[in-house]
């Protein structure tokens, strides 16, 4: 990386979460806005302030009626519906004669009046038990923003489906639903002031091949847009106004990329075996079956996670079975004869369903989430699962559960699948009744009581991105505790290794599908303990096939061993990156 700043260069440091350079035109979307600015009027500029405010309902208005009729166009009555809510904000005679009134008695602009009154009412409608009135209360709080925009002569929110030129996007946060939506052709990268390496913004950032940062604290409100800068995923820094120099030195690296990227294709075809002739399986992570595609490009000899969850978020209904049988066949066609390991959905933590009225939760990860969802919301579980077994006569599908913890769990989920595989029989409809079963290791207690389920299921897959944040209790999504979210903690070495070794006990296969699996300073560890697949986003395969025909599995199990003794999580992650980089230095040349 060019280590020095150069004259008139601004730098901001984050975590680098997706490989890549780029530089363009900063786009910087939502910047936390500040409580609106109080100030007192002259007797005269009151009555201007009530206008003021009227125009900017009025101008509101209009604003929300036009995004309500492309909605409808793009998308249909139903969606457009939603935007009614807003209009009955707007035109609230109690909030907005309110308003009013706390403008000429107590002289304030239309601005401080309009958003305290609003947030009073947005606050209360918060507290209340009911999920109708707290979306409400969401609705008053989305309609201010816009007023305020409009009182403060701020831009409105950017479409990010249409945006009219190549740009670097810069944001305080991007949710994983906001993520999916950027036009590929004209994001360039994006960073954010928060998030981690897990965080699931940052795994689609990978798959979609963007360069991104998070962690960049407060770049979000120092940045403009206009501004030029590079971004540079591979350390974590954004050079805003990059002197010649700098660019020069960037395009040094873009050319050893080159170099490397010739090398990686030519391992693409290639076996994913180690020098002393041991066999790793190498999957991809897919989040839409459109990818299916890319993986068969990329080298992986099949899909060792589908996560179905983007088939659900931005839309209104849940899809029908019909839609993700399609979906779920396309991926199996595609990559007949090899593997598609389907995951049912993982809703919750941070990703929501945009259709169901879920109850703000105080700790989202520990909620209602992925298997705990789908167990009480038994019609759209089922949904899934009859699209999956329908989608096992057409391939090799497996079906893996999210976020298991206790044998009773399984014994449900196997319970529904027995009464879709009964329907789906009565009605004649073709499933592979020997479809794989598989469980996701990704809490502690999975992980502990690994023996007991490795007798009820074909295969495990670690998810090392949640497995981690549980053991050490630590948000996966959190960027001031980034620190102390370690792969290489000995709790999660010994979890890995005790996972391994209760599974192989009863020749149940094991892969890891975190992004751990995906870190070349980690696939010599894992393949150590013992792992028979990974799994990570179809860019980062073909590095890891190029790392393993480089290393002997003789050598990765004394890092193993060497890890599982070790008791500094520093110290392990030393030797990881000291071993990789000794076996493939051309993966870490940046
Ligand atoms: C994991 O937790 O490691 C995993 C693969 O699942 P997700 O990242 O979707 O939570
Ligand atoms: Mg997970």
């Amino acid at each position: 990386m060019p280590e020095r700043l150069h004259e008139g260069e601004k730098i901001f440091r984050g975590i680098p979460v997706s490989a890549g350079v780029c530089r363009g035109k900063i786009l910087v979307l939502d910047k936390p806005r500040q409580p609106a600015p109080q100030r007192i009027l002259s007797d005269a500029e009151v009555e201007g302030e009530v206008a003021r405010l009227e125009n900017a309902l009025l101008q509101t208005r209009q604003q929300v009626r036009e995004v309500q009729r492309k909605v409808v166009e793009s998308v249909g009555d139903e969606q457009g519906s939603i935007f009614d809510a807003h209009l009955l904000v707007l035109e609230d005679p109690v909030l907005v004669e309110e308003a009013k009134k706390l403008i000429r008695a107590n002289k304030v602009n239309a601005e401080h009046a309009f958003s305290s009154v609003a947030e009073h009412y947005a606050a209360a409608l918060a507290k209340v038990d009911d999920d109708y009135l707290r979306e409400r209360a969401a609705d008053i709080r989305d309609v201010t923003a816009r007023v305020l925009n409009q009182l403060l002569g701020h831009e409105d929110e950017v479409d990010l489906r249409h945006l009219t030129e190549p740009c670097l996007i810069i944001a305080h946060d991007l949710t994983p639903s906001k993520t999916a939506q950027l036009d590929r052709k004209k994001v360039l990268g994006f960073g954010t002031d928060v998030g981690s390496k897990t965080s699931h913004t940052a795994i689609l950032a990978r798959s979609l091949r963007l360069p991104a940062i998070v962690g960049l604290k407060d770049a979000s409100e120092q940045l403009n847009t206009g501004d030029f800068a590079l971004l540079d995923g591979f350390n974590g820094v954004i050079v805003v106004n990059p002197t010649d120099q700098t660019l020069f030195e960037y395009g040094q690296l873009a050319r050893r990329q080159v170099t490397l990227e010739e090398k990686l294709r030519d391992v693409i075809t290639k076996p994913a075996v180690t020098l002393d002739n041991h066999r790793v399986f190498l999957s991809a992570n897919v989040e839409q079956a459109a990818d299916a595609e890319v993986v068969k490009a990329s080298g992986a000899e099949g899909i060792g996670l589908f996560r179905t969850e983007y088939l659900f978020i931005n839309r209104e209904a849940p899809p029908t079975e019909e839609e993700q049988f399609e979906a779920y066949r396309h991926a199996a066609v595609t990559l007949k004869p090899s593997p598609v390991v389907i995951r049912t959905v993982d809703l919750g933590g941070d990703k929501l369903l945009s259709s169901l009225t879920v109850p703000l939760e105080m700790n989202p990860f520990l909620g209602w989430r992925a298997i705990r969802f789908c167990l009480h919301q038994t019609d759209i579980f089922r949904a899934q699962l009859r699209a999956i077994l329908r989608a096992s006569a057409e391939g090799t599908v497996k079906l893996m559960y999210p976020m298991i913890c206790g044998l009773d769990e399984l014994t449900q989920a196997n319970a529904l699948l027995a009464k879709c595989k009964d329907e789906l029989r009565a009605e004649k409809i073709p499933f592979d009744d020997r479809m794989e079963i598989g469980a996701m290791i990704e809490t502690p207690s999975a992980a502990v009581i690994a023996d007991s389920l490795a007798k009820r299921v074909q295969f495990f897959s670690i998810g090392t991105n949640d497995l981690i944040q549980y053991t050490l209790a630590v948000d996966r999504m959190n960027e001031k505790i980034a620190h102390l979210y370690e792969p290489t903690h000995p709790a999660i070495v010994r979890l890995i290794k005790a996972t391994v070794d209760a599974a192989h006990a009863r020749n149940v296969w094991v892969s890891v599908c975190g992004e751990m699996a995906g870190d070349p300073a980690f696939v010599p560890l894992l393949i150590g303990l013992g792992v028979d697949e990974l799994s990570a986003a179809p860019p980062l395969v073909a590095p890891m096939k190029y790392l393993i025909r480089r290393l002997k599995l003789s050598e990765a199990r004394e890092l193993a061993t060497f890890a599982m003794n070790c008791e500094s999580p520093p110290e392990i992650a030393a030797r990881c990156q000291e071993f990789a980089q000794a076996a493939a230095p051309a993966l870490f040349e940046r």
